[in-house]
């Protein structure tokens, strides 16, 4: 009997691993169907509220913000990443001051899905939390620059962890990363990328998303559209993954024009995907473009377009998606540029 018993639970476990590899992730659709206008709604209703007092750099209302991303990573049982300590990141002030400067210390917050296949190649996607906090008594929400993009990494994570739920584990470890102090100059990702908790060389890409939630001058009658810069730069298979899974799932207009190395805006240099970038690991920057009330008091959550926002964000969801399930990881087929 007792041999028998060992035989039965050896037949099970062998079932049960044999079930795991052949785990079908070729299509997202059912998982990133749960991003959707209401939810994105709900949560950038909190994070760009007056109670997160423009989430300045290091401020009380920042803080706030983050808590409550803390928060929402817990209720959907997603952890923060293995090696570190909590879902902070701290970076000093003295990093982000040392040029100049008199910001306070400050977090980055970080949290993980581990991969079931290649658990230590890992896939990044990020989004500055911070804004520019209350100058003049008036309260700077950044809805858009960058509360939208904060939401959608959340989401984006949820949707991962329910496909994680029902077997479908990405193969590639996932980070999802908050950083601090874009508006200041990019500090949290330069503290990430210059103290990484996984190795550079191990990371595949970086999806970074700033400001989907709006549409810009030169779009006045769509917002079914989204700047896509930087993803051919170092990686001719990022950009082709990121044109194949929009023209699969969710036809967005892609424009290029911000792509142009000479296109005098320098938007490939001016959010935080760049310090991924220059140490040569392949990025794509999504982004709405420039608007009336970019860094301005009326970047508020009235003015947020949610269905523009959960397509662009379904679209960083479909990239990643093929990035951490694909056999082999992107190739880097062209040099840094400075
Ligand atoms: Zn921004």
């Amino acid at each position: 009997m007792k041999k028998a018993l060992t035989l039965l639970v050896f037949i099970i476990t062998l079932t049960s691993f044999a079930q795991k590899k052949a785990v079908n992730n070729d299509n997202p659709t059912k998982f990133m169907n749960t991003i959707t206008a209401e939810k994105l709604k709900t949560k950038l209703t909190i994070v760009a509220s007056d109670e997160m007092e423009g989430r300045d750099t290091g401020s009380k209302g920042q803080k706030k913000a983050g808590n409550y991303l803390i928060e929402q990573y817990k209720k959907s049982g997603i952890p923060f990443p293995k090696g570190a300590s909590s879902y902070y990141q701290s970076v000093p002030a003295s990093f982000m001051n040392a040029r100049y400067g008199t910001l306070p210390d400050s977090e980055n917050i970080w949290a993980y899905i581990e991969g079931s296949e290649k658990p230590n190649e890992v896939l990044v996607i990020s989004a500055h939390y911070d804004h520019v906090g209350i100058k003049g008594g008036e309260v700077y929400n950044g809805a858009d620059d960058d509360g939208s993009g904060t939401v959608a990494v959340l989401q984006i994570a949820e949707a991962f962890q329910k496909a994680k739920k029902e077997g479908h584990d990405p193969k590639r470890s996932i980070l999802f990363l908050h950083v601090t102090g874009e508006e200041h100059g990019l500090h949290g990702s330069r503290f990430y990328s210059e103290h990484p908790l996984f190795p550079i060389a191990n990371t595949v890409a970086d999806i970074n998303i700033d400001m989907i939630g709006r549409r810009d001058f030169d779009h006045p009658n769509t917002n079914n559209y989204v700047y896509v810069i930087g993803a051919d730069r170092l990686s001719s298979d990022l950009h082709n993954i990121t044109v194949a899974q929009n023209d699969k799932y969710t036809k967005l207009d892609l424009d290029f024009k911000f792509n142009d190395p000479k296109d005098p805006n320098h938007f490939y240099e001016r959010s935080d995907h760049y310090n991924f970038a220059k140490f040569g690991i392949p990025a794509v920057f999504l982004f709405n473009g420039v608007h009336a009330d970019y860094h301005q008091k009326s970047d508020e959550v009235d003015k947020i377009e949610f269905d523009a926002l959960a397509k662009r964000a379904q679209l960083a969801f479909a990239i990643a998606w093929d990035l951490a399930n694909r056999p082999e990881r992107i190739v880097v087929d062209k040099p840094i540029q400075k």
